[in-house]
């Protein structure tokens, strides 16, 4: 890059965070490539029967509204306040902005990013020597399956984090025989209600996790249950207590709160042909084909107990993949394997809820690694409190690193 060229972003992956970093440079008329190794708003397509719990004036900004406007100026939006599936976020937000001429040339899909690194350096080289910032990034993309290599001066990761599942067994790794079954075991959220329902119509579900999502298949499996009334349910959560779900006081987003309740509900009556087991950790899997299906082996309370299910549903989490910066020096926490600085910040909200946690500031999004960014879910690692609204300040955030401006503020009423 010669001294006064624009720094080349490189933003990877086309998510709602993605695309919005790589509108946002748009508008400042910096060169923008976006890479993404599947479709525009891939993950969003996965879960996309899903309704989210934020309302769409909370999931998209001024800037992107305006931008469709512009290129489709009869595209209606939905309303500020309703909670919409995400495939229908799709179609109202993420579809129409990536096709504005403004994004539409620089979003390359079917382009996954397998490593960067720094050109010249190692990870070990140059610490805190301006002259390592001062060469481009070296990044390694599948492109069609094609191997290429390309370059960037300022990296964006928005590569989120539900492509990749974490373990069943107790302490995070696999339970025993869970690598040699990994492929029928489903770690996502399914549509159980639409495309996959014969899928699980009478069925032996066993589902594993305390969340939200295990509270999603909870639900949606309970609902076909009372079609399909021999579908029959156990649930299977880590946590003691004899709700799964912790409900929030006076919870604001009352879609997340229905589902509490319901899920809640499910566990503790009975109902819906659920059978609920708290404090139960796996040690082990066996899967015995499609008419045997699999036998897992749980401590309940510490007891020993074997399940029989055809199907087994773990939503326990996901996890970032860091193997993509391996070769840069990012600080990782230790704990949630966010990038450090956000981390340290975001402990000290411990419980909070999502809503009530504010986006942690430009210094946060820092890393030793110069002009390496980690934004939207990803940069919040394993810690499920991520919420697109503050995506949308850690963009507005980063740009004002980037071009020096501390005020900087492309969301602002003028
Ligand atoms: C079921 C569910 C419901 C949610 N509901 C809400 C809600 O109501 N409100 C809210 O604010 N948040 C919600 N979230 C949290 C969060 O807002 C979403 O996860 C959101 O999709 C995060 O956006 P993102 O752009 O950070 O990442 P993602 O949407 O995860 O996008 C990452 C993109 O990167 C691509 N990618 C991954 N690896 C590579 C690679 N190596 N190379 C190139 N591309 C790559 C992926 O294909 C994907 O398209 C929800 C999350 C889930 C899972």
């Amino acid at each position: 890059m010669a001294k006064n060229d624009p720094p080349r972003i490189a933003v990877l992956g086309a998510g709602p965070i993605g695309l919005e970093a790589a509108l946002y440079a748009k508008t400042l008329k910096l060169p923008v490539t976006i890479y993404e190794r599947g479709r525009i708003g891939e993950h969003l397509h996965r879960w996309g029967h899903v309704r989210l719990f934020s309302p769409f004036g909370m999931n998209s900004t001024s800037l992107g509204r305006a931008a469709i406007k512009i290129d489709f100026p009869k595209h209606e939006f939905p309303g500020e306040a309703d909670c919409i599936t995400g495939r229908e976020h799709i179609t109202a937000y993420i579809d129409p902005l990536a096709r504005t001429d403004v994004l539409k040339d620089c979003i390359r899909t079917d382009a996954r990013i397998t490593a960067i690194g720094r050109r010249g350096y190692l990870k070990e080289d140059g610490i805190g020597d301006a002259k390592r910032g001062a060469q481009p990034f070296r990044i390694l993309v599948r492109d069609n399956n094609k191997e290429k290599l390309e370059e960037a001066d300022v990296i964006l990761d928005c590569t989120g984090t539900y492509s990749q599942h974490r373990w069943l067994g107790d302490g995070g790794i696999p339970a025993v025989g869970e690598g040699n079954c990994e492929k029928e075991i489903v770690y996502h959220l399914d549509d159980i209600l639409g495309v996959r329902r014969s899928f699980y119509a009478g069925k032996t579900v066993l589902i594993v996790g305390g969340g939200y999502s295990a509270a999603t298949t909870a639900c949606n499996l309970a609902t076909l249950a009372e079609e399909q009334t021999d579908t029959w349910i156990t649930w299977l959560c880590r946590s003691a207590g004899s709700q799964p779900i912790k409900r929030l006081p006076n919870d604001t987003l009352k879609e997340r709160d229905r589902l509490a309740m319901r899920a809640n509900m499910l566990a503790t009556r009975g109902d819906g042909g659920v059978e609920y087991h708290p404090q139960s950790v796996i040690d082990e899997l066996e899967y015995g084909g499609p008419d045997k299906g699999f036998a897992v082996t749980a401590r309940v309370a510490g007891k020993p107990k074997t399940f029989q299910a055809d199907r087994l549903v773990a939503n326990i989490g996901s996890t970032p993949d860091t193997s993509l910066y391996r070769e840069l020096q990012i600080h990782e926490c230790y704990a949630s394997l966010g990038p450090m600085a956000l981390a340290a910040a975001l402990l000290k909200h411990g419980s909070a809820d999502c809503l009530a946690i504010p986006t942690q500031g430009p210094a946060a999004l820092k890393n030793p690694e110069p002009n390496f960014y980690i934004l939207g879910s990803k940069s919040y690692g394993r810690n499920s409190n991520f919420l697109l609204r503050n995506g949308f300040e850690q963009v507005r955030e980063v740009f004002s690193l980037i071009m020096g401006k501390a005020d900087l503020d492309l969301y602002k009423k003028k």
